[in-house]
């Protein structure tokens, strides 16, 4: 593998080790997770041991270093089982992580990406308000100089870890929009500042375990060094890429949930009979299940071919949103027939495609709505024909 801190054999350890996890340590406890609404914290404690808060941090800052190909392989790995497992290490490698390893100085690389790469320290990712998700350009969180310092005053909401963060990366307007750029600017808030407040525990349609809540900046102090890359005009720029790249991730996430969603349904329509026939014997259930296996293959070869074209360098910007349109729609319906074929013991609780179904609902909304998808997607091919032509 090609660009990567990780040769393929121990990269292929890792692989394994986590596969082994996920299969004798945390499928097993899936009812618990979902009913106590937490990963408990001996499965937390492993996930730190085995590195999980940290694997696509550089190993120079003490992480994994494994580049998005790489990390797409151990997201389908992770998918497999409860999304709240990997919603604990998300955005530590993910949306916030890569917005420092992206763009932050090596003094605040030193200061945070190594506690949340052993996971000492919980980074989360503050863009969304009231008003402003699928447009965060327009979000009104306001960062003020004064003196040296910066003073924060705004509302983010849904955001992901904010109840146990220990680091906020927060989106903050320094000016209003101009012909220079959208004026926003990144800074990093420790949870424990004056006037960090957050919101009680939003309650969710699923993935129970991973928690969100409101976060309010209430005249929240911060020195100089609390500036992203020293720079205002980094803000909006992290956030696309650091959301982009994530858009693979979650791709990814898609394949592996569908993939299990399939093996649910396939080890089902085996062994379940009606009238002392097993269901899979029936025709039309063969159908569903090839239509879920046909969209686990497509999702699976999408998912690499974007993260090979994130790691070269070939595109960022289309491919991560066709992967992420793709398959997340693609877990949607595999997980609507996974229910199907449960009959009516796929709408009862503590069966696992019951589970899915809900928590898959999710991967459509975040990181961009399967509608901002399309809109990244069609603007950018039109834009490079009209580019073309002069
Ligand atoms: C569980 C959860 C976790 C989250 N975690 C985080 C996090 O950690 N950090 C963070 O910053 N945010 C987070 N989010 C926020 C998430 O990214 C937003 O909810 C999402 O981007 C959609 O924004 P919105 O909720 O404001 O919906 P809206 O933008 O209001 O969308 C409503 C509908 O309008 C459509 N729409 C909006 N604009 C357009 C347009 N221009 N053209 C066509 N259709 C449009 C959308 O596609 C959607 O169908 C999380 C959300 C959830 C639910």
């Amino acid at each position: 593998m090609t660009t990567s801190e990780v040769s393929d054999e121990d990269f292929q350890e890792i692989l394994t080790q986590t596969r082994h996890f996920v299969h004798t340590a945390v499928i097993p406890r899936e009812q618990e997770i979902l009913a106590g609404d937490r990963v408990p914290d001996d499965l937390r404690d492993q996930a730190k041991k085995m590195g999980l808060f940290g694997y696509a941090i550089p190993q120079q800052w003490g992480g994994l270093g494994l580049n998005l190909s790489q990390d797409v392989e151990l997201a389908m790995e992770l998918g497999y089982t409860t999304l709240a497992l990997r919603s604990m290490f998300g955005t530590n490698n993910g949306i916030a992580g890569q917005v420092l390893v992206g763009f932050g100085t090596d003094e605040q690389k030193q200061r945070w990406l190594e506690p949340m790469a052993t996971g000492e320290a919980v980074a989360s990712f503050a863009l969304t308000e009231p008003g402003a998700g699928s447009n965060p350009s327009g979000l009104r969180t306001k960062a003020v100089a004064d003196g040296t310092d910066w003073v924060i005053t705004g509302q983010k909401r849904f955001i992901t870890n904010a109840p146990t963060a220990d680091l906020f990366v927060v989106f903050a307007r320094t000016r209003p929009a101009d012909d220079d750029g959208p004026g926003i600017a990144v800074f990093l808030v420790p949870a424990d500042a004056a006037g960090v407040q957050v919101g009680a525990k939003d309650a969710k349609m699923g993935q129970e375990g991973a928690w969100t809540a409101d976060v309010s900046f209430d005249d929240v102090r911060v020195p100089a060094e609390a500036l992203v890359g020293g720079s205002e005009d980094i803000g909006y720029r992290a956030a696309m890429i650091s959301l982009a790249r994530g858009r693979v991730h979650i791709a990814a996430l898609a394949v592996g949930s569908a993939q299990r969603a399939l093996d649910e349904s396939v080890a089902y329509a085996a062994t379940a009979t009606q009238g002392g026939t097993p269901i899979g014997n029936f025709q039309l259930v063969q159908a569903m299940i090839a239509d879920q296996q046909t969209g686990v293959s497509a999702g699976r070869a999408l998912v690499r071919d974007a993260a090979r074209q994130w790691v070269s360098g070939e595109d960022r910007r289309v491919a991560p949103s066709v992967a992420k349109l793709f398959c997340t729609e693609m877990v949607g319906q595999v997980a609507d027939l996974a229910v199907q074929i449960h009959g009516g013991s796929g709408y009862m609780r503590e069966v696992p495609v019951e589970r899915i179904y809900r928590e898959v609902r999710l991967l459509r909304l975040y990181e961009g709505t399967s509608e901002i998808q399309r809109l990244i997607i069609g603007s950018n091919l039109v834009k490079t024909a009209q580019r073309e032509r002069g």
